[in-house]
This record gives structure tokens, sequence and C-alpha cells, in this order.
């Protein structure tokens, strides 16, 4: 480049070529090879309770990239023999009910009984935010710091029944791992209770007292779901208002069908953030599972569980496998266009490309439950 500065007649300072800039990133750094493990080197770290393998299979689980699929199934089938002995405990609540405080309060009293607690979240909407709010490790800082808790958030990508999927799955995975007392937190907004319910032995509503009309806030199914109500921050100027909330809620729930555990639903009052009761919230869930033992509902229960598990993964991969043919894909939009136009009705919409596809799939498709979920 010409600099006037450089011209024999100018007297003042010349303009240098200067140096040319270091590249920001060394050029010589080489990112050290991820150490390879086969489906038993996860299984052998998990089932010994090294928590490092626990969180990579868990990736595993998460991860969308088909080879990862393939062997997260085979390392959770390894591990399912040694799955099952736990408790699982699905805890709800709307945002600002006190879900990571009581979680942290309530997770250190279960520790300090000898167990070891896993805390898994299902939050759907946080592929929308990229990151979750549930499960989150600086929201239950006693619970972090222990090396007798594991906590994940939810499970980022995909649909409300893939991020279940994956849950359940790392369920799997914790009690192989010697997790004897599984939380599953969401928000209590739309239908993730229902998704946490068909995965849980006991189900916990955490409510907040306020102004009274509390209950119509609430819906039917999520009272009708719950096996424990309780009422958090029963403190200081509090306690009278939740425990006016406790028996408006217990009047409530005599309105309801009696559940078919057999079990009455129980409403307690307790301060997750001054831990006051929260011995009496344990003891709800410890009763309860001692009767369901009784009675033989628990052993029903996940057997049901498991079924509809089943059925949901084969709902799943047969939606995939149809929407992802790419004969119905481009079929789709012109019978679409046919059903807005009148032309022809939904169902006979319906029909046409459920025909297609059938007699493609009479051919030699294939359809994987691996790629369940049009993640
Ligand atoms: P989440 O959104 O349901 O997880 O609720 P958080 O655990 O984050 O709690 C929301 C707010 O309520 C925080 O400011 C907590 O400090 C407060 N909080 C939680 N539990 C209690 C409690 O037992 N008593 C009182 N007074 N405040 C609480």
């Amino acid at each position: 480049m010409e600099h006037p500065e450089n011209s024999e007649e100018y007297k003042g300072l010349r303009v240098n070529d200067g140096v040319s800039e270091a590249p920001s990133v060394n050029p010589r750094f080489r990112r050290p090879a991820r150490p390879h493990f086969t489906a038993d080197d996860y299984v052998t770290g998990i089932l010994s309770g090294d928590l490092v393998m626990l969180a990579r299979a868990v990736t595993l689980v998460e991860s969308r990239l088909e080879e990862h699929r393939k062997m997260a199934q085979e390392v959770i089938e390894k591990c399912l023999p040694h799955a099952g002995k736990s408790i699982r405990v699905g805890i709800t609540g709307v945002p600002g009910s006190g879900k990571s405080t009581s979680i942290d309060t309530l997770g250190m009293h279960v520790i300090g009984e000898g167990h070891r607690l896993a805390v898994l979240a299902i939050d759907p909407s946080s592929e929308k935010t990229k990151g979750s709010i549930l499960g989150d490790k600086t929201r239950m800082v006693e619970l972090s710091k222990s090396d007798k808790a594991f906590i994940r958030p939810s499970p980022s990508a995909g649909s409300l029944g893939g991020v279940a999927r994956k849950t359940r799955e790392t369920i799997i995975l914790c009690e192989a791992a010697g997790f004897d007392t599984i939380f599953v937190e969401t928000v209590g907004v739309g239908q993730s209770e229902t998704a946490v319910h068909s995965m849980v032995d006991f189900f916990l509503l955490i409510q907040l007292a306020g102004t009274g009309d509390e209950l119509q806030g609430i819906k039917r199914g999520i009272m009708e779901m719950c096996d424990g109500i309780v009422i958090n921050k029963a403190d200081g100027d509090n306690v009278k208002k939740a425990e006016l909330a406790a028996t408006h809620f217990r009047n409530a729930l005599h309105l309801f069908p009696a559940p078919e555990s057999g079990w009455t639903p129980r409403v307690e009052t307790y301060s997750g953030f001054y831990g006051i009761n929260i011995d009496k919230v344990w003891n709800m869930v410890k009763e309860y599972s001692a009767h369901v033992r009784r009675n033989g509902y628990f052993t029903y229960n996940r057997n049901r569980q498991s079924k509809y598990w089943m059925r949901e993964s084969i709902n799943e991969a047969l939606k995939n496998s149809f929407y992802n043919d790419p004969e119905i894909r481009k079929l789709l939009p012109t019978v679409e266009a046919d059903v807005l136009s009148d032309k022809i009705s939904s169902f006979a919409g319906a029909s046409r490309l459920l025909d297609v596809y059938q007699k493609r799939s009479s051919g030699s498709k294939e359809v994987r439950v691996e790629r369940a979920e049009g993640e």
C-alpha cells in the first residue's frame, strides 16, 4: 500500500510494514483423542458406581447419532437386570413453588438416611430455551456437592415423547449404578406431568398457599394423578395460610374416586427452605412405598408402565417412519391442499396417504425404534 509518509519529500516518521497477526488458535494444538469405550466398558463402569461413566452413558442415551443410539440400547439392555430396585418419585409444581429448594432439602434428608439419589428432569420446553432450568445443579446447592447425588438436567432435544423416553432410559442407568432413589422433576404446566406420572411410583405435587382459591388454578387431572400434595413455604407468617390450604386440598381430594393403588393421597405442609416437616414429606413416600409393595400394586404398576412405554415407542416409531417416508413427504402437501379446498374430507385424505404408505411398507421397509422420535 502507498503511504504518503513514505515518499522522499516527507520528513516525518515512516510507516513500517508491521508484522502479520498471529492466529488466535494455536495451529499446533491437537484435540486429545476421545477415549473410545465399548458397551461393556460402560456397563462395567456403571455397575461399579463410576459416576463419570454413568454421565457418559447418559450422554449416549441423549445423542442423536445413530451409532450412539445403538450403543446406548446395548448398554441399557445389559443394565436392565440390575435396575428397578428403587423408589421413583415424580415432583411437580409451578415455577416458584419451590421445587429446586425442596429437592435440595428433601434430597439431603434422603441421603442422610443412607440412600443414593439421582435427580432427573423432564422439560420439553428446554428445546426452545436451549438448556433446561430444571434439574439445574446451580439450583440445588447442597445436593450438587454430595457424592451420593447424581443430578442431570432435562434432555433438551425433541418431542415430549422423545425427552420422556430418554429420561426413562436414564432412570435404568442410574438404578444400575446403585441409585436407589430417583426424583424426576417437571414443571406443573402442560402435558409433561402425564409423562412423568407414567414413569414413577409416587407422584408429588408441590403447592403454595396463597389467595385462598388455589384449588381453581390446578387442573383436575393433576389432582387425580398425585399420591401426595405438599404445601410449601409453611414458615413464618405463612403457617396458618398453609394449614388452611391443606384443609382445602384434603376436602377436595375426598371428591375424587379412590385410587387404584388403595392409597389415600395425603396432604402435608412443610418448608423446603427451612427444612421444617421435611421428614413428614419423606415419611409419606416411605409409607406409600410400603403400602403398595404389600398389596402388589407396586409391581402391577411398574409392569403396566413398561407395557405403556413399549407401545409408546411403537407409536413414535410408526409415526416417524410415516412422516419421514419420501413418498409421503412428497404427497402430503398436495393431499393437504385438497383437504383445505374441500375436494376431499380429512378422513379420505388420511386414508389416501395411509394406503400409499401401507403399499410401500409391505415392501422391504424397516421401522426403526432407535430413530423413533423425530429428533
Ligand atoms: P422452583 O421454580 O419451583 O424450582 O422454585 P425455587 O426452589 O427456585 O423457589 C422459588 C423461590 O421461593 C425462591 O426465592 C426460594 O428461596 C423461595 N422458597 C423456596 N422454598 C421456600 C420455603 O420453604 N419458604 C420460603 N419462605 N421461601 C421458599
